[in-house]
């Protein structure tokens, strides 16, 4: 099965596209879904983290406390790597055993959404790459409009994410969302007819 990975910055269109791709039967991970996962009740990641760090990491109800968690690794670097130790390897087996179910259904090729895979360097783990790329201006528009967040903080996250060129860099194929979502439906579904007739080959 081709693994195909879907990023985009911020606000960029990821869930637009992805649902896009479902949409035509595509089956599709979410790697912010699969990290909480990693780290939910009573998860041998979350054991992990408790062992490390103390039952005190856990709130009363057995759920990881992420604020306690930040404080802690906020100015410990030995504490953030130790985690990252932990997290990284938990979520790549859930990422793996998500694609060898998708593997089972005898699609030729899965999506999996990954926002931070530029700055994770996990693009090498990919057979194909997928960049929704939209100009900053539509991108701060569109974030600011859906979350609210004022011009200054939307442009703080943008800065704090890989730029548009260094993800444009690794891309095998763009999805340029600057126009409605009519016009996203069209290129999905021409780049699924590509990716479809990739897959034959790499099967
Ligand atoms: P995040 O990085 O926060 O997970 P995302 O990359 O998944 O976001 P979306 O949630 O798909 O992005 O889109 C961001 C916002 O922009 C949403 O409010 C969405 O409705 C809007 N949007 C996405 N694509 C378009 C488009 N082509 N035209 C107009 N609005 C759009």
């Amino acid at each position: 099965m081709m693994r195909v990975a879907l990023t985009g910055g911020i606000a960029s269109g990821k869930t637009t596209v992805s649902d896009a791709f479902s949409e035509l039967g595509v089956p599709v991970a979410d790697a912010d879904v699969l990290s909480r996962q990693a780290v939910q009740i009573n998860s041998p990641g979350l054991k992990q983290i408790a062992e490390r760090f103390g039952n005190t990491i856990l709130k009363a109800d057995g759920t990881l406390d992420r604020a306690k968690l930040r404080s802690i690794i906020f100015n410990d670097e030995k504490a953030r790597s130790d985690l990252e130790a932990i997290v990284h390897p938990e979520v790549r087996r859930l990422t793996n055993n998500q694609i060898s179910s998708f593997e089972q259904t005898g699609h030729l090729y899965c999506l999996i959404v990954i926002p931070l895979l530029v700055e994770t360097g996990q693009q090498k783990r990919y057979d194909h790459v997928v960049v929704v790329d939209v100009p900053v201006d539509v991108q701060l528009q569109r974030l600011q409009a859906r979350d609210g967040s004022t011009d200054a903080d939307a442009k703080k996250i943008l800065a704090s994410q890989a730029s548009r060129e260094e993800r444009l860099a690794i891309a095998d194929s763009v999805i340029v969302n600057s126009a409605g979502i009519e016009d996203i439906t069209h290129q999905v579904q021409a780049l699924h007819n590509e990716l479809t007739a990739l897959a034959k080959k790499h099967s």
